[in-house]
């Protein structure tokens, strides 16, 4: 399986500032040739960087969002229909969209099917806010009911990311998690999968780990049995840092 690297810029950058990292990252494409790469630019900036990657063969276009509806009276919103064409992954489900637009299992469940409805690969975020002894059957319960209107043959096109609220760098008092513990909670993961579907959807679903990867920890996560690439926010920012975690991934 290649190694798949989300990059989410988040509210970040003005469109000078896409573009610079855009080049820099089109300019060293070459190096990281073996994984596959997704930028999730903010919205305004897809369509301009996706001129720029000019169908570069292992960089994708992703958004950081779609709307759970499909079209009308939703002011501000972006649906799947539209985006359709532009990316082909989006994010789903992450922690601060739940935190701070009230997104339930309810409305990411509408958004994946939507995005599989229109040909985009859904990055369903799943995460615990802090460890407890319970997080670990609270995170199988979501997985569950958020593929539960997916049927086994659509699973190779969805990527699942364990995403801890704790250990995404902005949150207070955040600390990436240990290597060995993501390798433990993506095989439980997958047991969740085999049970769901079948042993081969489970081993052929790519699952990610994010959170406060950086280019001095992202060894630690891509070394790990069953972690198939990793999301990354603030380091994605960051030209060089973000190239070198690619050189490692490439390096795998
Ligand atoms: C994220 O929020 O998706 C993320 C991975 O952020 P960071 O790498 O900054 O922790």
């Amino acid at each position: 399986m290649r190694t798949l690297i989300v990059a989410n810029w988040k509210m970040n950058t003005k469109l000078p500032d896409a573009e610079v990292l855009t080049n820099y990252i089109i300019n060293h494409n070459e190096e990281y040739s073996n994984i596959d790469l997704v930028l999730c630019p903010p919205y305004l900036w897809i369509y301009k960087v996706s001129e720029m990657l000019n169908g570069k063969k292992n960089i994708f276009m992703g958004s950081q969002n779609l709307s759970h509806e499909t079209d009308g009276a939703s002011t501000g919103e972006i649906s799947a229909e539209m985006l359709s064409g532009l990316v082909k992954y989006s994010i789903v489900g992450h922690s601060e969209r739940r935190a701070n637009f009230f997104e339930n299992v309810g409305i990411i469940n509408k958004k994946i099917r939507l995005a599989l409805d229109n040909k985009i690969r859904p990055i369903i975020c799943i995460g615990e806010r802090q460890v407890t002894v319970k997080s670990k059957d609270i995170l199988m319960d979501e997985i569950k009911e958020l593929l539960s209107d997916v049927k086994g043959e659509e699973m190779h096109n969805v990527v699942l990311v364990y995403e801890p609220v704790w250990a995404i760098s902005s949150n207070d008092g955040s600390k990436p998690a240990d290597g060995a513990y993501v390798a433990n909670v993506i095989a439980t993961f997958r047991e969740n999968l085999t049970k769901l579907f079948s042993r081969e959807v489970a081993n052929h679903t790519k699952i990610l780990y994010g959170g406060s990867v950086d280019a001095e920890n992202a060894e630690e996560f891509l070394s790990q049995p069953g972690v198939d690439g990793i999301m990354v926010g603030s380091a994605s920012l960051k030209g060089k840092e973000f190239l070198k975690i690619c050189e490692i991934a490439n390096n795998k």
